[in-house]
């Protein structure tokens, strides 16, 4: 049996029916991780994207989540209260089959980091812009098996160069490390 240690689970709770898709989300984020940091904005750079179609009055935010480099073998089509909604829509994969949640300029995938890195944040970005409370931060500790497994860098990296090769990244780790 290995110690029990303890971390921090981070959770955005969604409410989906207070979301008017005014975006604020996708432009803090995408500010916030340009480069230089607040010097552009784009929503395609954002971590959070806001499933819109105001003629269903569909607004549903949505956070990257994980990369894979492989699609499903198949798709996932979901019908809620009546409105259809488009293929694979709700899954926070950055994944080969689209284009959402990949860097513009460089393909490579984003994953949303509730802005812990630098400076830190007291509540994440989006969910302090969000004025209509749809987002809303909450944290709770949780103890778990100390266990010795890969770093996520190690698997993120041999993933990466698996996908893109290795001098598309270095040339990205080189354009991320200039200073602000
Ligand atoms: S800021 Fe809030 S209301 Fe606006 S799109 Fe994002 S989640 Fe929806
Ligand atoms: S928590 Fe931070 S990194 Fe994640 S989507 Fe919101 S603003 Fe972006």
């Amino acid at each position: 049996m290995g110690e029990k240690k303890k971390k921090i689970v981070k959770t955005i709770k969604v409410d989906v029916d207070k979301c008017n898709g005014c975006r604020a989300c996708e432009v803090v984020c995408s500010a916030f991780h340009a480069t230089p940091k607040y010097g552009s904005n784009n929503p395609e750079r954002s971590r959070i994207r806001v499933i819109r179609d105001p003629l269903k009055d569909i607004y549903i935010p949505v956070y990257a989540g994980e990369y894979t480099p492989s699609e499903c073998m198949g798709r996932d089509k979901y019908t809620i209260d009546g409105k259809e909604y488009d293929e694979c829509a709700f899954c926070r994969a950055s994944c080969p089959s689209r284009d959402l949640f990949k860097e513009p300029d460089s393909g490579l995938p984003l994953k949303c980091d509730m802005c812990e890195d630098d400076p830190p944040q007291e509540e994440p970005l989006c969910v302090q812009w969000c004025l209509n409370d749809a987002l809303t931060y909450e944290e709770r500790e949780e103890e778990e098996e100390e266990e010795e497994k890969p770093e996520d860098l190690e698997i993120g990296l041999e993933s990466l160069v698996d996908k893109y090769g290795l001098d598309k990244i270095m040339d990205t780790v080189a354009r991320m490390s200039q200073k602000d």
